[in-house]
């Protein structure tokens, strides 16, 4: 059986630099978009010589907002254009996207196997676009008024690539209800212009949890305590070479990936790759 795809079109493009941008794609007839789960994908299609071609990407706004997916997506240019985001970055307005239902299995772990409640803090490790899934499962939990403390830790190259910085700012420094939330950005890019000023962490990501073992990473002195497994549970997202080397730090100090759980089912990371 051939399912139809869902069809509709870009109706917001925000350029944050020449190649990466957030989209909002709501659906032709303008009905609300299927539900899904923080954290899930939309196989998304563009039209190219008749046939439809699709690429994963991870719908970074809340499941609260019916009325459009919205999308982090950087047009990938190197060696070569890349098919899907070449098509979308210079797409002819009203042109129509197609895609699939929402899927994947990166989504927020509330039980743990035993059926009691995850309460460990949620440690959030995204590089570049890898930052789509965490903004929704953050608007999501902001919205349900969790009480989990969250960390988000986010590495660009350089400041304009901070993608959702002003309001991810905003939302640390909300404490209401009980709300806990931390983000903490890194650039490894300094001697770019747009990182001209720029006070905060640098290097990439894994960066932040070096030394974590004696208490020293800028991770655990941001957070004032050492991060274990007892409690913490780290979500990771982005492409592998991230993905391996936040693992590497994390399995000396006795945490365990979804990829290889323990006897008994339970596991300490998650992650989502985005690929190579
Ligand atoms: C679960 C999941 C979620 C994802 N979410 C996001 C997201 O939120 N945001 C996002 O930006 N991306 C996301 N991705 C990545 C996305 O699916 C695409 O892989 C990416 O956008 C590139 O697609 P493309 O068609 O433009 O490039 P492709 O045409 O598929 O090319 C991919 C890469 O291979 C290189 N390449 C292509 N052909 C050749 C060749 N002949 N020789 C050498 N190199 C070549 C290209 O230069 C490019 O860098 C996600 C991936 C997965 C699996």
């Amino acid at each position: 059986m051939t399912y139809q795809p869902y069809e509709g079109k870009i109706i917001y493009q925000k350029n944050l630099t020449d190649d990466l941008a957030i989209f909002r794609l709501e659906l032709s007839d303008k009905s609300k978009i299927l539900d899904f789960k923080p954290g899930q994908f939309v196989p998304l299609g563009v039209k190219i010589k008749d046939k439809v071609a699709y690429r994963a990407y991870s719908i970074s706004s809340p499941p609260e907002e019916r009325r459009y997916y919205e999308f982090y997506i950087r047009w990938a240019t190197k060696p070569v254009l890349g098919k899907i985001t070449s098509a979308l970055f210079t797409l002819k307005k009203n042109k129509l996207i197609f895609w699939r239902k929402p899927a994947g299995v990166f989504t927020i772990e509330d039980k743990k196997p035993n059926g009691t409640t995850e309460s460990r803090q949620m440690i959030l490790v995204s590089s570049g676009t890898g930052i789509a899934p965490f903004i929704s499962y953050i608007l999501h939990l902001r919205k349900v008024g969790s009480k989990r403390k969250i960390v988000l830790l986010h590495g660009a190259k350089y400041v304009a690539e901070l993608g959702y910085k002003n309001m991810l700012e905003r939302l640390a420094s909300e404490t209401r209800d009980n709300w806990d939330f931390t983000y903490i950005p890194t650039v490894s890019q300094l001697d770019h212009p747009s990182s001209t000023g720029w006070t905060g962490n640098v290097g990439r990501v894994g960066d932040l949890l070096i030394d974590i073992d004696n208490h020293r990473s800028e991770l655990e002195k941001k957070l004032g305590k050492n991060v274990t497994p007892k409690n913490s549970f780290f979500y990771i997202c982005g492409y592998n070479n991230t993905i391996n080397r936040v693992i590497s730090f994390l399995t000396p100090l006795g945490f365990v990936s979804n990829r290889n759980k323990r006897k008994d089912g339970s596991f300490d990371i998650k992650s989502e790759s985005y690929g190579e």
